[in-house]
């Protein structure tokens, strides 16, 4: 079996820096906790369990005598002056992406026009962008966008990990209901990069295996895509869910089997996925 890895998979910017900002403080002796799970991948949250970096959530009684990590994903605004305020020690790690799809959003809704943000009203990312201006309304569908009122001025921003052609769905549809748009496409780079990778892959080979947690927004999107191009993608989180189930026996059929992962995807579990194919 011949196994094409995706030309961008695994690990992005933000998921390395924020790993990155969290060894640096440990090696400093600092005690962190982090405010909810840092990034959507359950391996890596795991190890960072193992090496006594807890999860608080935010009715939890937080303690100040440990640094208090912001999770890639950002929180809400107000949440974070409150923290401030009592004086936690905050270690950010908000991904700068999701920071700038933030300002944009403060920037849009300046004026008071609405901010249609598209994406998950459900996911922590959203929960903490629609924060940052007071008229914000998410879409989550193309029937919410053409559901819309009719609107003189809006502004639309993207969930970073969307998928980019349903963000175009989603504006084309807003056009015709707002006199004035302003489009801000914040699809970050790195989910553009690995959706691209995983459309080109997923045609060349008889399989595909997306690697990643199911709390992971942009693996669903990656394994979407995947499943458009190729019916015969699979959706795991770790080798071992080959190991138990009956995949491994159906990939045995297969000369090519592509291999794609989640932004929050560890190389290591990445490898790991890798190696047991080679040996099917
Ligand atoms: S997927 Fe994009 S926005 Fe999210 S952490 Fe990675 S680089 Fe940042």
């Amino acid at each position: 079996m011949k196994i094409l890895v995706a030309e961008q998979a695994g690990f992005c910017f933000g998921v390395k820096r924020a790993l990155k900002l969290i060894d640096e403080f440990q090696r400093q002796g600092k005690t962190i906790q982090t405010y909810g799970p840092l990034i959507h991948n359950t391996p890596v949250l795991n190890d960072l369990a193992a090496r006594g970096i807890g999860q608080v959530s935010p009715s939890d009684a937080i303690a100040r005598d440990k640094v208090l990590c912001i999770r890639t994903h950002g929180i809400p605004r107000d949440a974070e002056r409150r923290l401030r305020r009592r004086g936690v020690p905050l270690l950010d790690a908000t991904c700068p992406l999701v920071k700038k799809v933030q300002k944009v959003i403060e920037r849009l809704g300046r004026n008071g026009a609405p901010v249609l943000i598209v994406g998950d009203p459900a996911h922590p990312e959203i929960v903490a962008a629609r924060s940052y201006a007071r008229n914000v309304r998410v879409i989550d569908s193309l029937a919410a966008a053409q559901a819309l009122p009719r609107l003189r001025e809006a502004g639309v921003v993207a969930q970073t990990t969307l998928d980019t052609d349903f963000f175009r769905q989603v504006v084309a549809a807003l056009v015709e209901r707002c006199q004035k748009l302003h489009v801000v496409n914040t699809v970050c780079q790195a989910t553009q990069d690995r959706q691209e990778a995983v459309r080109k892959l997923a045609e060349r080979v008889d399989a595909v295996v997306v690697v990643g947690s199911r709390t992971s927004s942009n693996t669903k999107k990656l394994y979407q895509i995947a499943r458009a191009k190729n019916r015969r993608a699979l959706w795991i989180e770790t080798a071992d869910d080959l190991r138990r189930g009956r995949a491994a026996a159906r990939l045995r059929a297969f000369r090519r089997v592509g291999l794609a992962a989640g932004a929050s995807t560890s190389p290591q579990e990445l490898d790991n996925v890798k190696k047991f194919l080679q040996k099917l």
